[in-house]
């Protein structure tokens, strides 16, 4: 046997060897969609490559809060988001900030978000919303009952604590809303608010608990979803880039990537917020923003929650999360910036202070930003595509990518197999955004609660 010392050599070798190669489907993105389909798809029989520019669950789906949301998956009063919005521009240390540049895709896509925030597609959307959210937790009953699986999951619902009368007032209104779509949610005064929650400062003057949540530490969510695909025979490919695709009329013929070029019968792209990056060779325009959130992880305290908290009039969500516990907030539409701005950090690290106790005591502190793949109306995209018939679309997840990663795989290999999905797809197909006449144009927006 003859053995290469030189790596370059050696780096040759391996490209030639994966250029050219057949394969049945390739995924593109090794997040938490990317992952779980791939484990749906396999538990089919089908034989399956997932590709991954980085190393798996790398991104968004590494340090986010871990909610998995079926209950006050709150469409945020939806009329009145753009409107609120323009003042926070105006506030340095606000969760929400939108760089002003010339840049046309993000142009087009606040123009489509503001047409979204209207009272009739948001009610919609929260239909669509819980039915994903009830699929979800259905599968993750399923996953326990078949797998030994463990990501720290634990059902222990979510406490949304208010300082204020008036952002309390709004929380009870949309409780009331949701109310009428089978959601429960509790009013709680402030003594309700201690006995669900005893360490809490004197300024929470009431809360409002919901059940129907469900909280887990994404890393290992991902992780779990990793090993149950590989047991099951998926082939795993990181540190390497899908460049763009060759296509032949409706169809894509060819995978490139940075380790040569793949054949793929059909492909997934779950590339989070890379995905309009990725869809712009194809001529398939997909109006996804990459949104960039922050979270802040500490050695638990001693006083740390015993459940997930919402911070309301601060939009910060606190997750314990094993021995840690992690803050996450800000929306950011800034482009592919990974730069964490100072004073939005200190201002969620002062602004927890006003609701728990022993806050500023924290060590060991974690700072993460990723990016939500965000859609101007808050739906995920699921479905194949109309324009090449061998892709199939899993992304623009946005604020709850965790929560619906079992769904969407499920999906996925539904549409793959060509089964009925369990779910209506018509109103998450990509081309509600540039096709009127052939789907309903549910252009809803739900709060931003993450
Ligand atoms: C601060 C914050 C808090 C959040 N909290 C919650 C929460 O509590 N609950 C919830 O449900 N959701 C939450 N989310 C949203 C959730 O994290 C995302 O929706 C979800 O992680 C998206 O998963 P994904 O697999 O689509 O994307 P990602 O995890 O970003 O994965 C996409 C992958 O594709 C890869 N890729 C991109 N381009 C290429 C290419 N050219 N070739 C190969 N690979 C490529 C990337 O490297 C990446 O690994 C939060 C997000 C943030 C930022």
């Amino acid at each position: 046997m003859y053995i290469y010392h030189n790596t370059d050599i050696v780096r040759g070798i391996v490209v030639i060897c994966h250029m050219n190669q057949k394969k049945d489907i390739i995924i593109i993105g090794g997040g938490i969609i990317g992952v779980s389909t791939a484990y749906y798809l396999a538990l089919q029989g089908r034989s399956v490559t997932l590709i991954e520019k980085d190393n798996i669950g790398a991104d968004s789906s590494h340090g986010n809060a871990g909610l998995i949301a079926n209950g006050f998956a709150i469409p945020m009063a939806a009329p009145g988001v753009p409107a609120q919005g323009l003042k926070w521009l105006l506030d340095a240390t606000s969760p929400f900030f939108i760089k002003p540049r010339l840049n046309p895709d993000l142009i087009r896509w606040l123009w489509k978000f503001r047409s979204a925030c209207n009272e009739k597609q948001m009610l919609q959307s929260i239909g669509i919303l819980l039915s994903l959210g009830q699929g979800s937790f259905d599968l993750f009953d399923e996953l326990f009952a078949k797998e030994k699986v463990d990501f720290g999951y634990e059902k222990k619902g979510r406490l949304i604590l208010f300082t204020s009368k008036d952002s309390f007032d709004k929380g009870a209104a949309t409780a009331d809303l949701l109310h009428k779509y089978g959601v429960e949610a509790s009013l709680l005064d402030a003594d309700g608010v201690r006995r669900i929650e005893p360490n809490v400062m004197p300024a929470v003057t009431q809360g409002i608990y919901c059940a129907a949540y469900a909280h887990i530490s994404p890393d290992r969510f991902v992780h779990e979803m990793l090993r149950l695909a590989k047991d099951q025979g998926v082939e795993i490919i990181t540190e390497t880039s899908v460049s763009g695709f060759e296509t032949s009329g409706p169809h894509i013929l060819s995978v490139l990537t940075t380790e040569g070029r793949f054949i793929p019968n059909q492909v997934v792209l779950a590339a989070g917020a890379w995905s309009s990056v990725l869809t712009r060779n194809l001529k398939l325009r997909l109006p996804i923003q990459p949104a960039k959130g922050y979270s802040l992880t500490y050695k638990g305290p001693s006083t740390s929650p015993h459940l997930p908290l919402s911070l309301s009039e601060r939009m910060i969500a606190l997750t314990p999360m094993g021995d840690t516990l992690r803050f996450t907030s800000v929306l950011e539409l800034v482009g592919f910036d990974p730069s964490i701005n100072q004073q939005r950090l200190e201002a969620i690290r002062s602004s927890v202070n006003e609701y728990l106790p022993g806050m500023e005591e924290l060590k060991q502190e974690t700072i993460w930003s990723g990016y939500r793949p965000a859609t101007p109306d808050d739906l995920p995209i699921i479905g194949r595509s109309e324009k090449f018939k061998n892709l199939i679309l899993a992304t623009g997840h946005g604020t709850l990518g965790m929560t619906y990663g079992l769904i969407t795989g499920k999906l996925v290999s539904q549409i793959i197999a060509e089964e009925q999905p369990i779910i209506d797809l018509t109103p998450l197909r990509a081309e509600r955004f540039y096709n009127a006449n052939k789907t309903h144009i549910n252009l809803p927006c739900h709060i931003y609660n993450n």
